[in-house]
């Protein structure tokens, strides 16, 4: 008996995907550097289904059937590219290679182009979910080439997430399209992650509610239009209380956020596709701002923060705070998502993968972290209109931010008035209004940097590039 499919690397994430395949009736090969994983999963799990665990690269490969499918979960970076030299070799043309950690893109990109001239697909797939995710569904985002999916799709649609059915996984476009949506969905869930937290600071500094009360309101908000994972985790994680002290959780845990680097990722993209994705980057920075020990031990007790009771009227402590933090919740997380499936497409753009926005939002609607019922309505934004520019002006995201505008601002200011940090709120609701202006500063820019550099600019009201003397007579000449 062969295998339809095999799993190298059996940490958390590998094991549960192999437990995954297993329980969907395939048969798997498993394999780990060192056997003792192997060992263990057959030992423990081995009822579940078909595993045929193999000590040496060689067997593993050899317990395959063909067209081979072998999927890698290691640590990303080095590992993956040691473990692509120890399989290519033992491959055949046809075989294929799916690498589902989470690869930076490029190197999807480059591993991909160097397999293809050895005759080998190489798949470059996100899997979101956690291990949790990994064994029961998680979301699924292959990228790679068509025929690679042909041949490996029907498995991982098998074992992803299902919402009325229907897999929550899709091919995703060639080469790196695949780990490049899987680094945005990250990214959104960093400023999803942030936006919830200055929510709760807010319901807590200007409402004085304590975390308890949050987790209800929290509660109450995950059965409305903020249903998703995240809103219905936080409620949980304010409802705890510390066993030892009998304080609240959110109180005894160091105030610092760690993070992995998908995030990181994200914004670097975002910063050479040129793509505004401010909420994504506040996020990682106020994580960075957070973990900065030292600068905040100087900061703290020295800046000064406003006098006592300033902005103390507006809304403080009553239901209205809460309905005014939910719009601008709400509102502050579209502004987000639009600007992560921006950045989707323009790097669809610039690498030709032909992405489908709408069938992102349709794979993430459950399995992953950002899951949400919001994301029925990105996809169908999506579906009406293919090419929409930004989310934003899609019938139901234009009524929902303009619905809470005033809400959005009320918060913002707020927060602004009474010191309570909000970089999520405040640059979602200034990302809001830079794209509305109709005219913005960046005519002023213009003139500096002719100034200074003679860099030129444009006219309104004709065609051409042109220059000031400003040194000199200051007409405007043609550049
Ligand atoms: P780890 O990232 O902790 O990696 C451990 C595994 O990598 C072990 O099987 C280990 O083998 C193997 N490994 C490390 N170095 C090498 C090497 N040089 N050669 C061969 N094998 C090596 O495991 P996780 O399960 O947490 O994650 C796997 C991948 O999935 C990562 O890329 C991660 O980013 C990604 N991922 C993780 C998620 C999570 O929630 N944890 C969610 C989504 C994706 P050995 O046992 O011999 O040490």
């Amino acid at each position: 008996e062969k295998a339809q499919i095999g799993v190298t690397g059996l940490a958390v994430m590998g094991r549960n995907l192999a437990r995954n395949f297993a329980r969907h009736g395939h048969t798997v090969a498993v394999h780990n550097r060192s056997y003792g994983r192997t060992k263990e999963l057959v030992e423990e799990f081995g009822h579940e289904g078909a595993f045929l665990p193999a000590e040496s690269a060689e067997d593993f490969v050899a317990s395959l059937e063909r067209p081979r499918r072998v999927v890698i979960m290691v640590k990303a970076g080095k590992p993956t590219d040691a473990v692509i030299e120890e399989f290519a070799p033992l491959l055949e043309p046809g075989d294929m290679i799916i690498d589902a950690g989470n690869a930076h893109f490029a190197d999807t990109r480059r591993r991909e182009a160097a397999l293809k001239e050895r005759g080998l697909h190489f798949v470059g797939t996100g899997v979101s979910g956690g291990e949790e995710g990994a064994l029961h569904g998680p979301s699924i985002m292959p990228g790679g080439s068509p025929e690679s999916y042909e041949a490996l799709g029907p498995l991982l649609e098998d074992i992803a997430a299902k919402v009325d059915g229907e897999p929550c996984c899709v091919h995703v476009g060639p080469d790196g399209a695949g780990h490049f949506v899987k680094m945005v969905h990250n990214g959104i869930e960093y400023a999803d992650m942030q936006l919830i937290a200055e929510a709760y600071d807010l319901l807590r500094q200007a409402g004085g509610h304590t975390p308890a009360e949050i987790a209800d309101v929290f509660r109450g908000w995950n059965s409305g239009r903020l249903g998703s994972y995240l809103i219905e985790i936080t409620a949980e994680v304010l409802r705890q209380v510390d066993a030892e002290t009998g304080k609240p959780f959110v109180d005894v845990v160091v105030d610092q956020a760690e993070q992995k680097g998908t995030g990181r990722w994200t914004v670097q993209s975002a910063l050479d596709l040129g793509v505004p994705v401010s909420g994504i980057a506040e996020a990682v920075f106020a994580r960075a701002l957070s973990g900065g020990a030292e600068v905040r031990a100087a900061a703290a007790g020295k800046l000064p923060g406003p006098s006592a009771g300033a902005g103390a009227g507006a809304g403080a402590g009553g239901a209205d705070l809460q309905a005014d933090v939910e719009q601008a919740l709400f509102a502050s997380k579209i502004v987000a998502y639009a600007q992560g499936f921006q950045q989707i497409q323009a790097a669809s753009a610039e690498y030709g993968w032909d992405i489908d926005p709408g069938a992102m939002a349709k794979i993430w609607r459950d399995g992953c972290i950002i899951r949400a019922k919001f994301l029925d309505h990105i996809k169908r934004a999506y579906d009406k209109q293919a090419g929409l520019q930004t989310l934003l002006v899609d019938d139901y995201f234009l009524d929902a931010v303009s619905g809470a505008q005033a809400a959005w601002r009320r918060v913002v200011a707020l927060a602004a008035e009474q010191g309570i940090p909000a970089p999520g709120f405040a640059s979602a609701l200034a990302y809001y209004d830079g794209l509305r202006a109709q005219r913005l500063p960046a005519a002023l820019i213009q003139g500096q940097r002719d100034f200074f550099g003679a860099h030129t600019y444009r006219r309104v009201d004709k065609e051409g590039a042109f220059h000031t003397m400003w040194g000199a007579d200051r007409n405007e000449v043609t550049a």
